[in-house]
């Protein structure tokens, strides 16, 4: 191997790749991340998401060093409302009557990105190429030769172990490794912004499915909310180009008065929902993690939760066969990542499937269904307590880093 040459490649630095990178800072293993954002700049393009992150995923990012950098901008998740716009039932769960001290945190999206480029950047064994981006890889017997090109510079060679595929949800590199895909557009988009309601949110989450999809206000500090509203594509036009105010009653509407009047709407964002599930997470000295993996719709709130599971677990393999001085593209090491993964994927992927189906549903017998579920949800203890752990992540086996954590 050449001085250039690395154990891990990380093709992709969002919230995912740049997980598996401080996962993995610290053990000896030489590590090169390539991202087509300059580190430490934030994200490119303008992002207005909230994430809601599962008690997993705080125990991770604690034992990684971004929670505590968070500061108030990871605001807790003290409990939980879910209702139906026109048909009866909801249920609420909070916290301290489940015995715990919250059910996680609301991160504004950016946030979190920023302070993991800059937990990268700190971190001096963590090699990044940015803006940089990996166009191709080549794979022989004992490396994968990846060619890195950044803008207006001549394409370079670097040869690694393991190639971690972590390009997001139209990975290029996914393609490239021969791994299909199986898709489903949902024809619906979801439009995030920030906004004050009149009345304190006391650290709830509310969500509450409409006719076109679910609207949720997230808690952030100093009373603000991260809004998203799912809408379907024909009327997302028409709804991005409305005044604040305008928007502001829409979403009014959905939501209802729960927090009194909603005012003081900040910029507007659009994505458009789509499961893209790629049919394998591995191939030769290639292994998919995060989003390149697997694309969910965001009303459970499960994607980067799902996708921090899978940096975490593949971490821990890694630096299980890097102990050991096993080869870190050897196909057994592979083969059993992907084993330890397909519990919990097949069933958040499929349960965020479902609930967005089923929340979404206009046939008149699919509210009274959904309305059963909730009081179910809200009534029946063992279902309440399962929806719960599962929610809080707490699904398949539990990552080595989020166990040591206090
Ligand atoms: C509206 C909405 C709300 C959401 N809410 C939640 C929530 O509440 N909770 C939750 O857990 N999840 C939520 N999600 C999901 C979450 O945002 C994603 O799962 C997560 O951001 C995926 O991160 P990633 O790092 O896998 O992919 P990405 O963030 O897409 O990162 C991919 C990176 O790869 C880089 N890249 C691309 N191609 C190359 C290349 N060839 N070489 C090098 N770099 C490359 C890109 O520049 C990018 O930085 C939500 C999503 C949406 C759309």
């Amino acid at each position: 191997m050449t001085a250039s040459d690395c154990d891990i490649l990380i093709a992709g630095g969002g919230l995912v790749g740049l997980s598996l990178a401080l996962a993995l800072s610290g053990s000896g293993l030489r590590v090169t991340v390539v991202d087509r954002v300059p580190m430490a700049a934030g994200a490119r393009a303008a992002d207005e998401r909230h994430l809601a992150l599962s008690e997993v995923t705080c125990r991770v990012l604690d034992n990684l060093g971004v929670l505590p950098s968070l500061g108030s901008d990871a605001e807790p998740i003290l409990a939980i409302h879910v209702s139906s716009s026109g048909e009866f039932g909801a249920t609420r769960w909070s916290a301290s009557g489940a015995g715990r001290k919250r059910f996680g945190v609301v991160v504004p999206a950016r946030r979190l990105l920023l302070a993991m480029q800059q937990a990268v950047k700190a971190r001096t064994d963590l090699h990044v190429l940015a803006p940089a981006g990996v166009t191709e890889a080549q794979v022989d017997a004992d490396a994968v030769a990846a060619t890195i090109q950044a803008d207006g510079s001549e394409a370079r060679h670097l040869r690694a172990r393991l190639l971690v595929i972590a390009d997001g949800v139209d990975s290029a590199l996914r393609s490239a490794a021969g791994i299909g895909t199986e898709r489903h557009d949902y024809q619906r988009s979801a439009i995030c912004c920030a906004l004050t309601p009149e009345r304190d949110h006391q650290g709830t989450a509310f969500e509450r499915f409409t006719r076109t999809g679910p609207v949720a206000l997230l808690p952030q500090a100093s009373g603000r909310c991260g809004a998203i509203m799912v809408v379907n594509n024909a009327d997302l036009d028409r709804l991005m180009a409305l005044d604040d105010a305008s928007y502001l009653r829409q979403l009014q509407d959905a939501f209802g008065y729960r927090l009194g009047r909603l005012r003081r709407a900040g910029e507007r964002v659009s994505y458009p929902l789509r499961r893209v599930l790629a049919e394998r997470l591995i191939a030769p000295r290639r292994v998919l993690i995060g989003n390149a993996a697997q694309a969910v719709h965001p009303v459970g709130a499960q994607g980067f939760n799902l996708g921090l599971r899978d940096a975490a677990t593949l971490a821990e393999h890694l630096l299980d066969a890097h102990r050991a001085g096993r080869d870190l593209g050897d196909s057994a090491l592979l083969d059993h990542y992907a084993a330890a993964r397909a519990g919990d994927r097949a069933a958040t992927t499929g349960l965020s499937h479902a609930l967005a189906q089923f929340t979404s549903l206009q046939m008149p017998p699919a509210g009274w269904l959904r309305s059963l579920a909730l009081l179910a949800a809200d009534r029946i203890e063992p279902l309440r307590e399962h929806l719960l752990l599962g929610g809080m992540g707490y699904r398949g086996a539990t990552p080595a880093l989020a166990r040591s954590s206090t």
